[in-house]
């Protein structure tokens, strides 16, 4: 440790991200007067966030009545019924004082005919608690809905002044002996430098880890660095085998089609010509929920009615959308379309396959973005100075499936919630106690060790053989021998980063290779909490399906996976019950949805 100086930093609340959870929370926290600090490994306005496409749902009623309380619906539905009730209550009461608040700072929302928010329809959304007639809930700048959001918001983080570290990457947390989290370490890209920063509250704001599979629309950074930082800090990842497969990534590169074209009309078809849906969803077809959308894709190729040479994609047709419909409501996806496969939307079918697009798993917290741990009782326990928001956290509005456009919205309501808890947690500028060497060492001394390791294998090879392992091992459908193979792939993983690593370059700046060993590291712990917490799950539910227990169980399984992994890959499981109801703000008079049949 002594070979390397540390630059401090204090503020009062430390958030990691500048993605839309980050931003949000980090501009809310500012202007209650309080000194905050937004970390990002990239320029904020590269967070994944920005790729996010189709919309953000809220029941502002726009385009036909709809109501809070049938959005709070659709969504335990959706989660089948594993998303924690308070929390969902929450998100969709406060939905749409958030998109107002975002069309006041100047989000440049698309607009109906009457100068309103424009909304569509998008996948598992109803009115009438899922009896009436599709619901149009999802607000939408046609299909850059995440580029606007998080520009709007990257504005006004500016103009309240929040203090932007770009191209740091957080190494780890920094727990104190009595398990309180001061702040984190981090590296400088640009210099070299590392760099303490103190915080009364550090809020996670990481993002997914969609690169944990070789086929993802998750952009190359979303290696869920702050869920291995709670791994590494002895803290569990909640729920981690649900895995949203997104039915139309674009064939070959897992580029996302937006769910905002079926919304808009568009169509999915096999080589036959047929439209598929009609057989798997005769109510809700192309607007059904992803993992039954998604399973229905793999099981028509599977049964030989792909299309294409090899048989192993579909079509999703636009060709009979009005051209002003995909001028104004789908123009990025007609460009991507054209980008990487060449064909015109309007005349041709794109050919699309499932791709992991979600983890609906992350930092287990309750609804005020408190991060909770399990302690031998499994009793739940609050970890002081650290909070977790959007993809990163499951707080868990999600459960096992997530509906499409409820993650920005996740992102904005708890990310202002969270800002603001974080700042009226502590008075502006209190004093910050003192990082001990014990909680330091061990940190810098795991960094030094990734930088100067002389084996034989570079870490993106074990980083391709982890995406591989986990394509081939844990995918849309699962059995218990198949991720029992997988499992035994990540035993041989682990071996390889501990034994056998070799990190080119030692240098201390913009050391790519090294940046490569540290998200590998990240992604093979929350691999392996993935693949043990699929194995142990006997049922299917939502995004998780076993072939091998096909049937969803809720006498046994009606709870939260909570895993912990040590040092050498060995995993813990432990469980907590779903919290099944909610309350509504004023009244406070309780509302839950008891567990039912999901038909489709
Ligand atoms: C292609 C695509 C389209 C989508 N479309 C929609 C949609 O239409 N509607 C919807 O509701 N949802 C959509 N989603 C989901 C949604 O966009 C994401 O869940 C959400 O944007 C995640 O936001 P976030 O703020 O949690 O994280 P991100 O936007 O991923 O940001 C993470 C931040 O953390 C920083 N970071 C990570 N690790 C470190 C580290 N070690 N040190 C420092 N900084 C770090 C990154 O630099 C980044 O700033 C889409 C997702 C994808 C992939």
């Amino acid at each position: 440790m002594s070979a390397y100086s540390f630059i401090h930093h204090y503020h009062d609340v430390l958030v990691i991200g500048a993605g839309g959870a980050g931003l949000r929370a980090s501009v809310a926290a500012s202007e209650l007067n309080h000194s905050v600090a937004c970390l990002s490994k990239v320029p904020s306005t590269r967070s994944h966030t920005v790729a996010a496409q189709g919309g953000i749902n809220a029941a502002l009623g726009n385009r036909g009545h709809d109501d809070w309380h049938w959005h709070m619906y659709d969504t335990i539905k959706g989660s089948d019924w594993l998303g924690d009730q308070d929390a969902i209550a929450l998100m969709c009461e406060r939905a749409p004082e958030a998109v107002i608040e975002l069309e006041k700072m100047g989000m440049p929302f698309t607009r109906d005919e009457n100068g309103r928010i424009y909304q569509r329809a998008y996948g598992g959304q109803k009115t009438e608690y899922g009896k009436g007639d599709t619901a149009y809930r999802a607000c939408a700048v046609a299909d850059r809905t995440g580029h606007s959001l998080l520009h709007t918001l990257y504005a006004q983080a500016l103009r309240q002044k929040v203090e932007f570290y770009i191209e740091y990457t957080a190494l780890d947390l920094l727990m104190d002996e009595h398990n309180i989290c001061r702040g984190v370490a981090a590296w400088c890209m640009e210099t070299g430098e590392l760099h303490i920063f103190h915080a009364h509250t550090t809020i996670l704001a990481t993002g997914g880890f969609g690169q944990v599979y070789a086929s993802t629309t998750a952009s190359t950074i979303c290696t869920g660095d702050g869920n291995a930082m709670c791994l590494r800090a002895g803290l569990p990842l909640q729920d981690m085998e649900f895995i949203q497969f997104h039915p139309t990534g674009l064939y070959g590169s897992g580029v996302l089609i937006t769910e905002g074209a079926r919304g808009e009309g568009a169509i999915l078809k096999n080589a036959k010509g047929e439209r598929f849906m009609e057989r798997y969803s005769p109510a809700s077809k192309e607007l059904a929920s992803r993992d039954i959308i998604a399973r229905a894709m793999m099981q028509e190729i599977m049964e030989g009615r792909g299309c294409g040479p090899k048989a192993d994609y579909l079509h999703l047709c636009m060709e009979h959308l009005s051209p002003d419909i995909i001028k104004y409501k789908l123009p990025a996806i007609s460009s991507i379309a054209r980008t990487f496969t060449g064909l015109d939307i309007t005349k041709d079918p794109i050919p699309v396959l499932p791709a992991v697009h979600y983890t609906m798993g992350g930092i287990p917290c309750n609804r005020n973005s408190q991060v909770v741990t399990l302690d031998s009782k499994q009793q739940e326990k609050l970890v002081c100075g650290l909070m977790a928001i959007g993809e990163a956290s499951c707080t868990s509005v999600h459960g096992a499936n997530r509906l499409g456009c409820n993650a920005l919205l996740e992102l904005v309501v708890f990310g202002k919630m969270a800002g603001e808890t974080a700042a009226r947690a502590v008075a502006p500028d209190a004093t910050h106690p003192k990082i001990s060497d014990m909680t330091l060492e061990p940190v810098i001394t795991r960094f030094d060790s990734l930088r100067n390791r002389q084996g034989t294998t570079r870490p993106n090879q074990i980083r391709k053989a982890l995406q591989q392992a986990m394509l081939e091992n844990a995918n849309i459908f699962r059995s218990g021998d198949i991720l029992a193979v997988g499992q035994r792939k990540l035993r041989s993983l682990w071996d390889a980063m501990q034994q056998d690593l070799h990190v080119s370059d030692h240098s201390m700046i913009w050391n790519n290779d090294l940046l490569d060993a540290l998200e590998t590291d990240n992604l093979l712990r929350q691999a392996t909490v993935m693949a043990a917490s699929a194995l142990e799950r006997r049922e299917s539910r939502g995004a998780h399906w076993r072939n091998d227990y096909p049937m969803r169980n809720d006498e046994e399984w009606l709870k939260h996976s909570v895993g912990f992994v040590d040092d050498l890959g060995n995993v813990r499981m432990q469980y907590r019950p779903v919290r099944l109801s909610g309350q509504e703000t004023e009244t406070l008079a309780p509302i839950s949805f008891p567990p039912e049949v999901r038909a489709t």
